[in-house]
């Protein structure tokens, strides 16, 4: 396992951190974002869109489960799996998503852990300080897997290494 953490200071610290990261994903990379809401997760799923050159705009799955963007370098899909917390998978195949080999965005995977491939990038966003108007989050990167450990590896290269 390999590791990193860094703080940033606003949202257009999390965006530019998402766009250097989007430059690094390749097919497959499955990336899991724990953080409360405001955490910071929707902001840095835009920025990671737009390096891939996705133009539309993001929005929440939480309804959907899945929105797929398809028009940028690589296909995107941002995934929610908060409503299937009952364990009620009859609703969703996830291997057939894994299988057409986007990069996956996916929020609470908490509730689908033993779905999951045995690689992935997990980021966890937490707020610093408990100002409710704080704009410095804290991220926790944790990489399983040769390619996602060569992924942080990379990115421990950039600005974000602190
Ligand atoms: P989530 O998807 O985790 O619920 P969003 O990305 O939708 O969170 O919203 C994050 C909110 O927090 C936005 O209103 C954004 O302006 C604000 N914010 C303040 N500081 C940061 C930061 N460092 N990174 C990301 N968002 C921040
Ligand atoms: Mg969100």
């Amino acid at each position: 396992m390999n590791e990193m953490q860094f703080v940033t200071q606003d949202e257009s610290q999390t965006m530019a951190f998402g766009q250097q990261l989007g430059q690094l994903v390749t097919p497959k990379t499955l990336i899991l974002l724990d953080g409360d809401l405001g955490a910071g997760k929707t902001t840095l799923t835009k920025g990671i869109a737009t390096a891939l050159g996705v133009k539309r705009p993001i929005k929440s799955p939480t309804f959907t489960i899945v929105r797929e963007y398809l028009k940028g370098r690589l296909p995107l899909f941002h995934m929610d799996m908060y409503r299937l917390e009952d364990g009620d998978m009859s609703s969703i195949d996830l291997q057939s998503y894994f299988d057409q080999g986007p990069v996956i965005v996916m929020e609470w995977s908490v509730n689908v852990l033993d779905q999951l491939p045995e690689d992935y990038l997990r980021i966890k966003i937490e707020r610093l300080d408990n100002e409710i108007d704080s704009t410095k989050r804290h991220f926790i990167l944790e990489a399983i897997g040769e390619k996602n450990n060569e992924l942080i590896e990379e990115l421990k290269k950039t600005s974000f290494s602190g």
